[in-house]
């Protein structure tokens, strides 16, 4: 006992002190881009996590406590410097992925984003030398995509839905389907939001049949808005009724009501050309006479993350002039992205312009034919003799963002095999690249989906499956 409590004290003796580890090289590079109070937290950090794994026992290290240190220095830095916004590539084939920022934006979005973050229009007008409406620009371009009277643009697609029920619903009661009452991507759930809002539901219906009757009944003096969700990330399919917009605003408008329908996903234009059918179009909706629409900016419009309300000129600007809309409105560079991806569309150069349109419409021949020239590519700089095996397989993209679960995106996938290394290692080193590729696993293979790499990162994807 008392001779391995002497052993500990000098293996603690060995221990570095946070002056000397940071004096040490690995310290002074993370003190030239962090600062020096940084480093020496982090140095402190270093020395403390050795010294409690000494105290317990782990000596595997005793000999080389100081370089010990200097590397649990550097791997507390790299996982710090792991953890920021960086760029990657998808290499998954889901279009709209949330993990990994949703939509790509638009060569002219990125350009407009970029002459925002200085000095610009936000809320000024050229023409008069005055004070300007913030962001009017973007709204004016959404009236005109969408038919509506007045549009209103917010932090994201739940921010819209708060704020609508918020304003429109908070002490009554609303009347939605059971079919509706969805969770959309695990943290949006329609009767959590609706609790939020101090709004009061009222279910109708059953989860495959609602009539419009069932609606009706269910309105009483308290009830002031109907509510129509879009199901997004799953669909009911067989014996299932709904009553259309057109009835429930019908219905809507007789007994004083709001019909309010959250789109989500929001699609500008009708997608089915490319394979995307029962995306409801937020155009249609308005002409069907819903009051109020809201929608994702970041999902099938393929922009920035906002949360668009498009509908009636009165109730559009009650939420105008409601406090919460302080709280929840964007910034400069989400109006100047915004402009840019609806100017595109104006245009009627979406599919070819707007990356995740773009991207979506890709036939799977066209992927097949980049699949090959990549391989050749590949193989060229590879070698013969390489461990790595390649192979092509049929498989499905996906649209991702919960939007159109349904939709059958064929792809062409390239099947990662390696003689010795299993698939979650060339996977993790893929991860690890210089610019981290983003890949699946299935079946024991990395696949590559070629879908959601653009040609100008096919020369990085290259270097990175080289360096494996
Ligand atoms: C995605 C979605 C939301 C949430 O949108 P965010 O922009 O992610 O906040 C809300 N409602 C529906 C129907 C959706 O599909």
């Amino acid at each position: 006992m008392a001779k391995s409590k002497q052993t500990l004290n000098s293996v603690l003796r060995g221990l570095p002190s946070v002056s000397d580890l940071l004096a040490t090289p690995t310290a002074c590079e993370i003190a030239s881009t962090a600062g020096e109070s940084h480093a020496a937290e982090l140095s402190r950090r270093a020395v403390e996590e050795l010294r409690r794994e000494v105290l317990a026992g782990n000596q595997s290290f005793k000999r080389n406590l100081a370089g010990e240190a200097e590397n649990r220095l550097s791997g507390l830095w790299r996982s710090e410097e792991l953890s920021g916004l960086r760029r990657v590539i998808n290499a998954t084939g889901v279009v709209i992925h949330t993990n990994l920022g949703r939509s790509r934006l638009s060569d002219a979005a990125r350009q407009a984003i970029n002459e925002a973050a200085g000095y610009c229009t936000l809320e000024y007008d050229i023409e008069s030398g005055k004070r300007g409406a913030r962001g009017r620009r973007a709204e004016q371009l959404l009236i005109e995509l969408t038919g509506a009277e007045d549009v209103l643009i917010v932090n994201n697609c739940a921010a819209a839905a708060f704020f609508v029920l918020t304003a429109f619903a908070s002490g009554g009661e609303v009347v939605i389907s059971r079919g509706e009452l969805v969770e959309i991507g695990g943290d949006f759930r329609v009767p959590d939001v609706l609790t939020q809002s101090g709004a009061t539901l009222r279910e109708v219906g059953t989860t495959n049949r609602t009539k419009l009757s069932d609606y009706e009944k269910a309105t009483g003096p308290n009830t002031r808005m109907i509510l129509r969700v879009h199901p997004s990330n799953y669909r009911i399919v067989g014996f299932t009724t709904v009553p259309t917009a057109g009835e429930l605003s019908h219905l809507a408008k007789e007994h004083g009501l709001v019909l309010y329908e959250d789109i989500g996903s929001g699609a500008l234009v009708d997608l089915s050309s490319i394979g995307i059918a029962g995306e409801p179009v937020v155009a249609d909706s308005i002409d069907a006479g819903v009051d109020i629409v809201t929608f994702s900016g970041d999902k099938l419009l393929g922009g920035p993350q906002a949360g668009i309300v498009a509908g009636k000129r009165e109730l559009i600007a009650k939420l105008r002039r409601h406090p919460l809309y302080r709280a929840l409105r964007v910034d400069k560079l989400t109006y100047a992205a915004l402009e840019a991806t609806l100017k595109i569309y104006r245009r009627g150069d979406m599919l070819n312009e707007i990356p995740t349109l773009q991207m979506l419409s890709m036939g799977k021949e066209q992927i097949a034919t980049r699949v090959a020239q990549f391989l050749d590519k590949l193989n060229d700089k590879l070698g013969k003799k390489s461990d790595l095996k390649f192979e092509i397989s049929d498989g499905d993209s996906a649209t991702g963002g919960g939007a159109a679960p349904d939709a059958k995106l064929g792809t062409k996938l390239i099947s990662l095999t390696h003689k010795t290394l299993s698939a979650s290692r060339i996977e993790h080193k893929l991860r690890f690249g210089k610019t981290p590729v983003i890949a699946r696993i299935v079946d024991d293979r990395v696949l590559i989906d070629l879908r959601t790499v653009n040609a100008a990162e096919e020369a990085e994807l290259v270097e990175s499956l080289l360096a494996i």
